[in-house]
């Protein structure tokens, strides 16, 4: 009898025989010296679209917030309880990362739920309805035009990015670092069926599939 779901200690069995068993040293020295990533992620909450897996990275390499479809709250110091502008804060102001990137992706839940607001909310709380009402004017933008439904969901994945790319920049320490060319906004956005990545152009917001070698 243990107490965690039993395919989480069969992954952490194969994390210690392979991963931590190569990486031991890496491990060991971030433990030892704290983490310095120079890279922060904003993404979904989506279990098909994890930034260290599809970034490949290791440990100590990003610092990753995630929540329902990626969004970024407008800056506002009115005493609440913000748990995505604290992780932003102490990105930025202690970890002193280099580059912050929202990341949407396809098929997004949230996104859906901002562009079907008059489904019955899943709780009596509708967390998701009152989270999502950050996008809500783009999502009403968007209704009654001649797009599918699917079309409709990718356009709204993308703008938002654009949006949650603006909020970073109502962060006072955000915009000021960016200005100074010490802090680089970046949006992306991930095809889970392909595992394409497309990423937002900075001056037109146009999304485009990176060159690889
Ligand atoms: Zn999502």
């Amino acid at each position: 009898m243990t107490h965690l779901p039993e395919r989480l200690l069969a992954g952490y069995r194969s994390f210690m025989a392979s991963r931590y068993s190569a990486e031991s040293q890496r491990y060991r020295a971030l433990a030892r010296d704290g983490q310095k990533p120079e890279t922060m992620v904003v993404a979904c909450c989506d279990s098909r679209a994890a930034p260290e897996t599809i970034f490949d990275a290791g440990p100590g390499e990003l610092f990753v917030v995630r929540n329902v479809a990626n969004l970024v709250p407008p800056y506002a110091p009115d005493g609440r309880h913000h748990g995505t502008s604290a992780a932003l804060e102490f990105a930025v102001q202690s970890l002193k990362v280099k580059s912050i990137v929202i990341m949407g992706h396809g098929r997004c839940g949230g996104i859906g739920a901002a562009l079907n607001p008059t489904a019955e909310p899943l709780s009596p709380g509708d967390f998701i309805g009152k989270w999502m009402g950050l996008v809500a004017p783009a999502a009403a933008a968007l209704a009654g035009n001649s797009m599918t439904a699917a079309e409709r969901q990718t356009a709204l994945e993308r703008i938002s990015v654009r949006y949650q790319v603006e909020n970073l920049r109502s962060f006072p320490c955000v915009k000021i670092l960016e200005d100074k060319g010490r802090l680089s906004l970046h949006g992306a956005w991930f095809d889970i069926e392909r595992g394409e990545l497309w990423v937002m152009d900075p001056k037109t917001g146009d999304f485009e599939r990176p060159l690889l070698d």
